[in-house]
């Protein structure tokens, strides 16, 4: 194959949707995962002859490491975008062990066992960008989110130590930071949960899946080789650390 191949987890919809189709217009062939078969063809009949799909669920370890097989049969990993994750949203008291678990086996776990199946491609060809997708939750917290927020702080600690495990090997890990970006996951919000939250956002909107996918793209092109290890926030000031 001639082109370069990106990976990005969870593309049927919203944020990675966006990503696989910057990714295609920066001239990578993309392959892509929903977790059904309906999502792959979607996803098939978008991208074209521009790339791929397959399934994979993330919490499901057979389902990570025969997509990697499958991925790996088409040739080296350049870049692994790490973007599926779901929420389970309850108070901590409420909270039921199975909506801890699914959320940190499908947005953690899921991370560590997809990464690693792609790691030793990448430190082969030693070049590699490595970009997980976090949320601005991840290090301001959020009632009702124990399991997402403990979820995205943990994608953000193992950015960083894989950052530098890797950095050697001419390998680039960052993880990208969305606010609150209009998307079904964000659909499920009520209007007065809306309301509430942009009162908080200085730039008085939420933002959009491709200005994601656009900050995803610099993070996996020439541009960005000296960016490693890092959380870039994009949430319209909700957050400014
Ligand atoms: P979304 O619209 O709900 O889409 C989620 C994607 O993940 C879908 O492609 C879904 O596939 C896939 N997925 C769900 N469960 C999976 C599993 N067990 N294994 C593999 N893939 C699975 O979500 P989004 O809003 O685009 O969010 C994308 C990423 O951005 C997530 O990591 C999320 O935490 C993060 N984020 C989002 C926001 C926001 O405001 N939207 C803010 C901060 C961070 P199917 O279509 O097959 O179900």
């Amino acid at each position: 194959m001639d082109k370069k191949i990106a990976v990005v987890t969870g593309a049927s919809r919203g944020i990675g949707k966006a990503i696989a189709s910057e990714l295609v217009e920066a001239g990578y062939f993309v392959i892509a995962s929903a977790t059904t078969v309906n999502g792959v063809e979607k996803i098939q009949s978008e991208l074209g002859e521009s790339g791929t799909a397959f399934v994979l669920d993330l919490a499901n370890k057979k389902s990570c490491s025969d997509f990697c097989s499958s991925v790996i049969a088409k040739g080296p990993v350049a870049v692994l975008v790490n973007n599926a994750g779901v929420t389970k949203d309850t108070l901590m008291l409420r909270m039921k062990d199975s909506d801890w678990d699914d959320v940190i086996d499908t947005n953690l776990s899921g991370t560590f066992r997809i990464t690693k199946g792609f790691l030793k491609g990448m430190m082969k060809q030693r070049t590699g960008r490595v970009i997980n997708i976090s949320s601005v939750v991840g290090s301001m917290g959020n009632p009702g989110q124990t399991n997402y927020c403990a979820s995205k702080a943990g994608v953000e600690g193992f950015t960083r130590s894989l950052a530098y495990e890797i950095g050697s090997r001419n390998i680039t890990v960052n993880a990208v930071a969305p606010g609150f970006i209009a998307t079904d996951m964000t659909d499920e919000l009520t209007e007065d949960q809306k309301a509430n939250m942009m009162v908080n956002i200085p730039l008085g909107r939420f933002g959009e899946a491709k200005e994601i996918a656009k900050t995803v793209s610099f993070l996996a092109s020439g541009d960005a080789a000296y960016i490693t290890g890092q959380v870039l926030h994009v949430n319209g000031g909700l957050n400014m650390g």
